[in-house]
């Protein structure tokens, strides 16, 4: 059993998809949960994860935060630290625009870049000073943890997706570069690479296409958010002290192969 009671998480883009389905999940472990991303503290009391939490009997937060923008990262992440510490950070907030190269322009580019590698370094570089500075992993304090959602179009080449799966691509080498770094300081620092999943962001998928690849994936499903949440929940946890750098694929076996259909 998973316990995370007194221990404090931020989850970025916890509205809905993944994020809501972590922060969900890292509430039911026990753990106090700020939400961070631009509209789940403006939804309305039904429908915000802060809110869900709380009619649940948990403790939540929600705050305006745009990944991008590096002093608001660390205005935040530092009002965390000294009101109750950080223990847990899940960067997962992100955006996803499809394009070949010869399709993409400067500004979809930079977009991608901006928030999927952008946002999760200012969050990491605050996130590994304030757990650092509150002594994680030291005199019998549990290990900080850091959570990268990445995806397998990091781990791989997807097609029509060329600005996401370079910006994946390096979420995945920041994760491992800095797990060494801190990890001999008390931070485990890893990454869940999800396959295709039901959110908002895989609505970009027509039916055919989504079919096609249902098809090359070894159990033939996409995920739901909660699966991808349970491998977030376990990286954050004390289960996972000796996990360092890694990047947990949780797409139904997409990387290993493709399934040969008779
Ligand atoms: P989603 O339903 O579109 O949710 C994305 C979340 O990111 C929202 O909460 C959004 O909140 C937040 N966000 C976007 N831009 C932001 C910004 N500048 N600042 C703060 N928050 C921002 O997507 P999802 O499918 O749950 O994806 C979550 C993560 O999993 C992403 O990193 C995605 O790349 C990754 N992933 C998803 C899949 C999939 O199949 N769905 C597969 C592999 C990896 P606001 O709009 O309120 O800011």
């Amino acid at each position: 059993m998973i316990n995370l009671t007194g221990r404090t998480a931020l989850v970025t883009g916890g509205s809905r998809g993944i994020g809501r389905a972590t922060a969900l999940l890292l509430a039911v472990a026990g753990a106090r949960v700020i939400i961070a991303d631009r509209s789940d503290c403006t939804a309305s009391v039904d429908t915000a994860t802060w809110s869900e939490i709380v009619r649940r009997g948990g403790e939540a937060e929600s705050h305006y935060l745009d990944v991008t923008d590096s002093a608001a990262v660390d205005a935040l992440i530092s009002d965390i630290a000294e009101r109750y510490g950080l223990d847990i950070l899940v960067n997962n907030a992100g955006v996803l625009t499809a394009g070949a190269v010869g399709e993409t322009d400067d500004d979809t580019w930079s977009r991608q870049f901006k928030v999927n590698v952008d946002g999760t370094f200012y969050c990491m570089r605050a996130g590994v000073r304030a757990m650092l500075e509150a002594g994680a992993g030291q005199r019998g304090k549990p290990h900080g943890k850091i959570v990268n959602v990445t995806s397998i179009s990091g781990l791989r080449g997807n097609p029509g997706f060329a600005a996401y799966c370079a910006s994946k691509a390096a979420v995945v080498n920041l994760t491992r570069q800095a797990a060494i770094d801190y990890s001999p300081k008390g931070i485990n620092i890893n990454s869940v690479a999800p396959g295709f999943v039901e959110t908002d962001m895989t609505a970009v998928y027509d039916a055919p296409t989504r079919a096609a690849l249902e098809g090359q994936t070894p159990n033939g499903q996409w995920a739901d958010p909660t699966q991808i949440a349970d491998a977030v929940l376990f990286l954050s946890s004390d289960l996972s002290d000796h996990i360092v750098g890694d990047i947990l694929a949780v797409d139904g076996g997409w990387l290993v192969g493709t399934p040969v259909v008779a």
